[in-house]
């Protein structure tokens, strides 16, 4: 009721329930419900009933009581006033209900809520809470400082701001399976405000239903950390490497060059390279390099890459002060330097080009003496600190104690397999090349030639001039035996008068024979000058040719002594083990002795090919072919049965000199027949062209020839050309000057260098037979045709295409552009007797017949019987 006291009129049962008194002590003893409101709760209660009642508005109101038992509990009360008609309050109305367990349950809930916000804001992970786009919702302090934010600046921001541009696709994905329910861990790049970026790792899971939460990790130091370690590792890594090329390599220009090469291959360095200490100048000289593309120790530009240079920046500290010294920012311009840092080696710009951040330069010494610096360029800034310092100090010192052992070691090797006198490798170094002579022989199918060489009477020169004169007698051999053999075959000084030299080759036994004699010959036909004195010395030699003679390096050397052991007995220059070798020399030498009669007695012919043009088939010229008329034989020999050995023995030059009076004696014959000359072209032995006297021998020929009416040219082969093109060039820009022209033979078959050709004073290229031959059915051959004839015509030379034998080959050449040919097809080499009917009758042929029309009556090559075919 609505009085002074609110008396009590009722209370339903669930009001007894909840409050453990009985009825009667609220409606008859006048205790009321206010009075068991907790104390707390009562001023709160009254004051909003007494405000809600006078608008006539219902109420909710939750607050404690404490019941008959002393106990609190909970309880929500809904009520309202209610007046009578004429709207004055007469009493209060309203329904209670113990909400205990609720109210529990949601004051926990606030306190833990309470309790996490704690949590997350004391994490000094930064945690973050979004909605499931990604709209921040709640980030905590650790995570504003981690991204430079502020916490007001949170609002409206979506996360998809900390990613770097190209990861915000990544963000999306997350944001999908994170909802799907799945908590993801992974690293990332976070972005800051201020746009710089971090590594963390991050773990994201859906917190409820609505929001995610992200937790991010900083890793940065761990990053940093793992960088170290892994930068340690690769100088490790290094470091074990260039350990076991010193215990391997005995060599110090490899171990620089293998120490370069690990260096940038293990250890990931952009260039690793060594140069070393010039005392004189003090300047660094590159030695060895791996990483740039260039080769220092040859390659010199503006820049000075290989000239020496003198130390400056962190090479010249390492020099003075014997220590490693680095630059961690070689982009870094310093002051006072044209535009570079410590640029010593100019190979720093390079390097930067390179990818090259940081780099160390290395002392390196010998004995306690600096005498050289390996650098080291790592593609990160900042690589070298203390750590990475004190182990690449260590590899320093490996290399240097790599040095000093080699050092020591090449000076004992030296001994042990050298002969000191002479300078050549001793008995047992010579065992040993030739054991992998023999092996390598073995592989490629390649012959041995084994020769034992012993000075006559060296005991009567130490006896009768001195010890001093013998000695001066074994080094002067010694150096000859260098200068007459090649650098690839093994020579060696095996006892106190005796040398042995091992020869490869694909040679035949008899060119073997010859080759052989000649070399003997050439060391001991000239006399040794000692002092004063000059000793016509001789030697006997014993020869083995390997495999026929003995397949190990034991058998071979024992029966080249049998066979020297034989030839001293008998008083021979030379012998071979086996006696079909023997009866071979012989042979050689009695065709060397016909054939030096044959040049005197002129049983020499040459013989006549014409050269035609492919397009008219008009003779353009002849190849004069040299030919022997052995008088033992009905036929006519051919060159390569004997000019081979012409050359060996020196008989081409007379032969060669004959062959260029020759040509011009014919030519007075042809035209004193009234024919009509073309030029004539000879060819050009190597052993000509070294002639000092070759260039007045052509003049002289080049004479006799116009004045006979004709003009002379001649045919070298490609291979000569090869071998020595710097003192060619001016031989045939003087043989040119009298309007001989120079014709390259056989190219194609060796290995011209283009740049080479164009240089040379030349006008012809003769493309060899065998690609003519394969020209028709050879895609290979027929390629290097087309391309020789327009590298050719690029250079405004002629071409002319040898042994041309079928039209098919003619027309294919008219084809592809060839101007001059030579073959079976127009002509076989006919004796010069012979050569006015064929420039006759050749004539004739053109007169008579269109070019272009193909004769049905095509005559077939017939010996030596002249004959021009025609179309
Ligand atoms: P070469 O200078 O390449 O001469 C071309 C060779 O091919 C000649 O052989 C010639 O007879 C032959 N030949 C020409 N047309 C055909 C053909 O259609 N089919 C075939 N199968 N062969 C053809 P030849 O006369 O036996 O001469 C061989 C080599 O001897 C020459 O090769 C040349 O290098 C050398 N030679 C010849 N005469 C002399 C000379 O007077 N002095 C020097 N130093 N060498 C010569
Ligand atoms: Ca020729
Ligand atoms: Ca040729």
């Amino acid at each position: 009721r609505n009085d002074a006291d609110y008396t009590t009129e009722f209370v339903s049962e669930s009001v007894v329930d909840v409050t453990g008194y009985p009825a009667e002590d609220f409606v008859k003893h006048g205790r009321h419900l206010e009075n068991i409101i907790h104390p707390d709760d009562r001023q709160r209660v009254r004051t909003e009933i007494q405000t809600a009642l006078p608008k006539n508005k219902p109420f909710e109101l939750t607050y404690r009581i404490t019941t008959a038992t002393g106990a609190q509990r909970w309880v929500s009360e809904r009520g309202r006033g209610v007046c009578d008609a004429g709207g004055r309050l007469q009493a209060l109305e309203g329904i209670v209900d113990d909400c205990t367990d609720r109210q529990q349950a949601q004051e926990a809930l606030r306190e833990s809520e309470a309790k996490y916000r704690g949590l997350i804001e004391q994490a000094s992970d930064g945690i973050v809470i979004s909605g499931a786009q990604g709209d921040i919702l709640l980030a905590n302090s650790s995570w504003c400082e981690l991204l430079g934010y502020t916490k007001d600046e949170l609002v409206g921001m979506n996360m998809r701001e900390t990613y770097l541009e190209e990861e915000k696709q990544t963000h999306a994905e997350r944001l999908k399976q994170v909802a799907a329910g799945q908590t993801l861990r992974f690293e990332r790049v976070v972005k800051r405000r201020d746009g710089s970026t971090f590594p963390a790792e991050v773990s994201l899971r859906m917190l409820n239903d609505r929001s995610v939460q992200g937790i991010f990790h900083d890793i940065t130091s761990r990053r940093a950390q793992e960088h170290k370690i892994v930068r340690l590792s690769r100088i490790h890594a290094v470091l074990s490497g260039i350990n076991s090329a010193i215990v391997r390599i005995r060599d110090r220009q490899e171990l620089f060059k293998e120490a370069c090469r690990i260096a940038v291959e293990h250890g990931r360095f952009n260039i690793g390279w060594i140069a070393v200490l010039d005392r004189a100048s003090g300047k660094l000289m590159a030695v060895a390099q791996a990483g740039l593309p260039i080769d220092l120790a040859t390659d010199d530009d503006s820049s000075g890459r290989c000239a020496g240079l003198v130390p400056t920046g962190a090479a010249e500290v390492a020099l003075r002060e014997k220590r490693p010294a680095f630059d961690n920012d070689i982009e870094r311009v310093l002051p006072g330097m044209p535009g570079s840092g410590p640029d010593t080696f100019g190979v720093r710009r390079a390097a930067v080009r390179l990818g090259a951040k940081s780099a160390v330069v290395l002392p390196l010494y010998v004995e306690g003496e600096t005498f050289g610096v390996l650098t080291l360029y790592a593609p990160e800034r900042d690589f070298f600190d203390d750590a990475e310092i004190k182990l690449l100090t260590e590899l320093a010192g490996d290399i240097s104690f790599g040095l000093e052992f080699i050092a020591k070691e090449e000076k004992a090797d030296y001994l042990a397999y050298y002969d000191a006198l002479s300078g050549l490798p001793n008995r047992s170094l010579f065992f040993d090349r030739l054991t992998h002579q023999l092996g390598a022989a073995a592989r490629d199918g390649l012959n041995v030639a084994l020769v034992l060489m012993d000075i006559d009477r060296f005991r009567l020169v130490n006896d009768s001039l001195g010890r001093q004169a013998g000695d001066a007698l074994i080094s002067a051999v010694a150096r000859r035996i260098t200068d007459t053999f090649r650098d690839q075959d093994t020579v060696a000084r095996v006892g106190p008068n005796s040398f042995a030299v091992a020869v490869s080759g694909t040679w035949q036994a008899a060119d073997a024979a010859r080759v052989l004699e000649s070399h003997t010959r050439q060391l001991f036909g000239r006399p040794f000058l000692l002092e004063k004195e000059e000793l016509r010395m001789s030697a006997s030699a014993g020869v083995a040719v390997f495999p026929g003679d003995g397949d190990s390096p034991e058998a071979l050397f024992g029966n080249a002594e049998a066979a020297l052991k034989k030839a001293k007995a008998g008083g021979e220059r030379l012998l071979f083990y086996s006696p079909g070798m023997n009866a071979r020399v012989a042979d050689s030498l009695r065709l060397e002795n016909k054939l030096r009669r044959a040049v005197d007695h002129s049983e020499l012919v040459l013989w006549y090919q014409p050269k035609v043009s492919v397009r008219t088939r008009e003779i353009l010229g002849f190849e004069a072919l040299m030919r022997w008329r052995d008088p033992e034989s009905t036929l006519m020999v051919p060159p390569a049965q004997f000019i081979p050995l012409m050359e060996q023995t020196g008989l081409i030059l007379e032969a060669g000199s004959w062959a260029m009076a020759q040509v011009a004696r014919d030519c007075h014959t042809w035209s004193a027949s009234g024919m009509k000359l073309p030029r004539v072209a000879v060819n050009v032995s190597p052993i000509q062209l070294r002639q000092k006297d070759f260039v007045a021998t052509v003049i002289e020929a080049a004479h006799k020839t116009k004045e006979a009416g004709s003009m002379l040219d001649i045919e070298i082969t490609e291979s000569v050309i090869m071998e020595n093109v710097e003192a060619i060039i001016p031989l045939l820009q003087g043989v040119r000057n009298l309007g001989v022209e120079i014709a390259v033979d056989d190219f194609g078959t060796g290995y011209s260098s283009l740049a080479y050709i164009a240089r040379l004073p030349i006008h012809d290229l003769k493309i060899d037979r065998s690609f003519v031959v394969g020209m028709t059915s050879n895609e290979d051959s027929l390629a290097i045709v087309r391309s020789v004839i327009s590298l050719a015509h690029s250079l405004r030379l002629k071409v002319v295409a040898e042994g041309v034998e079928t039209e098919e080959q003619a027309s294919l050449l008219l084809e592809l552009g060839c101007d001059v040919m030579q073959g079976y097809l127009i002509s076989r080499p006919v004796a010069p007797e012979q050569i006015p009917d064929l420039v006759r009758q050749q004539h004739l042929a053109i007169r008579d017949a269109p070019a272009k029309q193909v004769s049905s009556a095509r005559k077939k090559a017939a010996g030596t019987k002249p004959s021009v075919k025609r179309r």
